[in-house]
Order: structure tokens, then sequence, then C-alpha cells
């Protein structure tokens, strides 16, 4: 008979090393995964967790690493947040699954409520605010609002920009802008997509006059897909008026805007949707990550009078899961409790430290980013971005017991946990001070 393992003691708020790394188990671990797992991932440094608790890691061997990764821009709460187990558990125990695809459950409805409330779009009395699809994915979410904006319009064409992710479903890779090898050897991929630079007024410039008269008619574009601050490509924010133009083009020429919230949303940036920065209010939302603080969920918000598609043209069994729409409204009542604004004071206290060390170490670039969507880039000698020093500082960081991803071309991204406090932002500014002394 299966029983339950006693609870473990908390683990400390900052790093402890036990041994070498990797420790034994992780070693072990690691050879039986390789055997048999996709050689597509893309593992960096050897971190076999095994135990989380709000910006604090575990691994196998009882190495307790700092994360300021958050499983990729995921655990919005922090690991294992109590409110959100207690929901998960209490949803296990009551109901797993019966998809809502063709049947009906309260939480699903919940957190459709909640979303449409709350989502960047028009008010008008009478209605609901926006209407909700649920998937599991990122990728997922961008794939349905592609098809959404074929659908709805009656358009082929899109829009999206180089270094953008938007995922790797036929859709949504079709989509993505971000490295040759998430493309190459899978074509023939999903036809009309154009890709422009992203975030500068030269990019629209060149959209409206040189491609909307000669190849690109804005009367066949369905949709502009759009990262309110490209993530995978380096935590770029946009030019002053980036999104407003872009609001603009697509009121203009009857073009749906689809803001990709998957890694921005949700808190991360100090307000619950990135794009709520600039005051623009887009057509179509998608979600995923940190919307059920690391269960598997993702979802479509559209302006209610676009979500036009008949019944049987787009769902999936497992979108809008019980347990994770569970999670994801504990989630949310946790971020409004505090986690955003937490998220906004905790990038002032990590951006003041990045500045310092900015000053101090010339191949470190100002850093950049809104909330606990940070990055700095690393250069070499001669000033060029430097991807392999970023690769190496990152490494050595894992060997400190702080826990980092690299994005874009040589950039440093800190997305923690909403719930890292000032201590904890300042441990990790002191490695990596003591790393890039060293460098
Ligand atoms: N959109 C953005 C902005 C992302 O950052 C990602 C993943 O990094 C995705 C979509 C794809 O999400 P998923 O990996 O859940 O499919």
């Amino acid at each position: 008979m299966l029983s339950l393992p006693a609870k473990a003691a908390a683990l400390p708020r900052v790093p402890r090393l036990v041994g070498p790394l990797p420790g034994p188990r992780a070693q072990a671990l690691i050879a039986r995964d390789e055997a048999v797992t996709s050689p597509s991932y893309t593992r960096g440094y050897p971190l076999v967790a095994a135990r989380g608790e709000g910006c604090m890691l575990e691994d196998v061997d009882g190495n307790v690493f700092l994360d300021l990764t958050a499983g990729i821009a995921v655990t919005a709460t922090g690991h294992a947040h109590p409110v959100v187990v207690r929901a998960i558990q209490e949803q296990a125990a009551n109901l797993l699954h019966m998809s809502g695809t063709d049947f009906y459950y309260e939480p699903m409805a919940e957190l459709a409520e909640a979303l449409s409330a709350r989502a960047p779009f028009p008010t008008a009395a009478g209605r609901p605010r926006a209407r909700v699809f649920f998937s599991n994915s990122g990728a997922e979410s961008n794939e349905g609002a592609l098809k959404l904006a074929r659908y709805h319009t009656g358009r082929q064409q899109v829009v999206a920009f180089l270094g953008a992710f938007h995922g790797r479903t036929y859709g949504a890779m079709s989509l993505t802008g971000s490295k040759a090898v998430q493309r190459q050897g899978f074509g023939p991929l999903v036809p009309g997509i154009s890709h422009i630079p992203y975030g500068t007024h030269a990019s629209l410039d060149y959209l409206e006059d040189k491609l909307f008269p000669t190849v690109l008619p804005p009367e066949e574009i369905a949709a502009i897909v759009v990262e309110p601050i490209q993530g995978e490509g380096g935590y770029i924010v946009p030019e002053d008026g980036f999104h407003e133009r872009i609001r603009q083009i697509c009121t203009c020429h009857g073009i749906l805007m689809v803001v990709d919230e998957v890694q921005a949303g949700m808190g991360r940036t100090g307000k619950l949707f990135a794009i709520e920065h600039w005051g623009v209010q887009p057509d179509i939302v998608t979600l995923a990550k940190g919307i059920a603080s690391g269960l598997p969920l993702g979802a479509i918000l559209s302006r209610p009078e676009i979500m036009t598609w008949p019944a049987g043209s787009h769902a999936t069994t497992f979108g809008g899961n019980p347990v994770a729409c569970a999670a994801a409204n504990a989630t949310l009542k946790l971020l409004e409790a505090g986690l955003i604004e937490n998220a906004e004071r905790m990038g002032r206290v990590l951006q003041a430290g990045l500045g310092q060390l900015a000053d101090r170490f010339a191949f470190v670039s100002a850093s950049r980013g809104k909330g606990l969507m940070v990055a700095v880039d690393l250069f070499d000698a001669a000033g060029n971005l430097d991807r392999e020093r970023r690769d190496k500082i990152v490494d050595l960081a894992f060997y400190r017991g702080l826990l980092l991803l690299g994005c874009g071309r040589a950039a440093i991204r800190f997305c923690p946990p909403l719930v890292v406090d000032t201590d904890q932002v300042r441990v990790a500014l002191d490695i990596l001070r003591q790393i890039f002394e060293e460098q």
C-alpha cells in the first residue's frame, strides 16, 4: 500500500551545497534519463530537482538552490505554495477529469469568469468582457489563437516578429521566429506568416510603407501576433509607442491584434497582463506558464464578438482540466493578494542591483525589463554580445547554488517566482558579483 511521505523539514532560504555538483544521485538519474529521453531537450547544467518551496529548490542529493528561473517563468506563486497545493489536493480528491469540451464543472466556469472580468478589453454593459478557451500549453493557446483569427476574419495572412517564440506545434512554430534549429527539417510550415523585426518603429514603417503596398495587402491580414515583451528572444522591451502603433494599424485595417502573454502575463511584469503597461487593448490574449503555478494550463481570451467559431470547430480533451483550473483559481487569488505588487517591488530592487553591477563591470549591459521579467546582456572585450561568456556565467552560478537561465543571443534572464524577497534578490546579486569579479 502507498503511504504518504512525512512532511519534510522546511528548506533554508539561502543556497546550501552539501557536496560537489552533480552529486551521486543526480549523476545516476541523469544517466538513466539521458539513455531514454528525447535528445531534443535543451538541458544545460546538471540540476536534478527533488523538492521546491517558494524560491528554493532542493536536488536529489540535498543541495539547496536559489531558483531565479521558476521552471521557465512558470511557478508564479513559488514552488509548492501551500494554498495552491491544498486547492489541487481538494480538487483531485473530488474530480480529476470530466472534459470541459463536453461537460460542465465549476472550477472551469469560475476561472473563465475571473479571467473574463480582468481581460484587457473594453467593457460593455450586459455582456462579458471576454470569452475564454482553455488549452494545455502556450503553444496550444497560440495555435488556437491563429485558427480563431483566420476563422473570424476569413483572412489568411499573419504578421509575426523575428526573435518571437510562440511554441513548437505547427501553427505556433510557424509564428515563432526565434532559432533556425526550431524549424530546420520540419517544413513545410503553415503558410501565410510573414516575420518583421521586433520592437522598433522602423520595422512598422517597413510593414506599412514597403510590405502593405507590394506583397502583403493589409486587407488580407488576419492578425498581428506580438509579445508585449519579447521573452525567449532576449527580454526585449519595445520602443515607446510600438504597441500603440500596432493597435492603430490593426484598427485601421480590420486586423486582429493578438498579444502572447504566455511568458509576460499573470503578474510577472507587475501587472496582471503585461500589455496593460502600454494601455493598449488587444483583440485576443494568449496565456499559459504562470497561470496555474505549474500545472499544465493555457487560455485564449478574446473579445466576445470575435470568438464566433461554432460548436465542434475547436476543442481539446484536457484543456481546462478541473485540477489545473483549481490551481489557477488559487494562483489568481494569491497574485492579487500581493504577489503582483511584490513583482513590481522586487523588480525595482533587482534592477537597482543589476545597475550597480553594470556600472562596475564593463562586460555587463544595463538591465532591462519590467517587474520580475528582467535581463542583462554579456559582452566580450571588444563589446560584442558574448554567448559563451553568458553560458559560462549561468553554469558558474549553478555551482554556487543559484539557478539562472539564458535567453536571446547573450542575455541572462531573471524570472524568479513572484514570492522572491529582498534578501533573496541580494543573495543572488552577491553570487553574481563574485562570479563577475573572477571573469
Ligand atoms: N509563447 C511564449 C511567449 C513563450 O515564452 C512560450 C514558451 O517559452 C510559449 C509561447 C510556448 O509555451 P509552451 O512551451 O507552454 O508551449
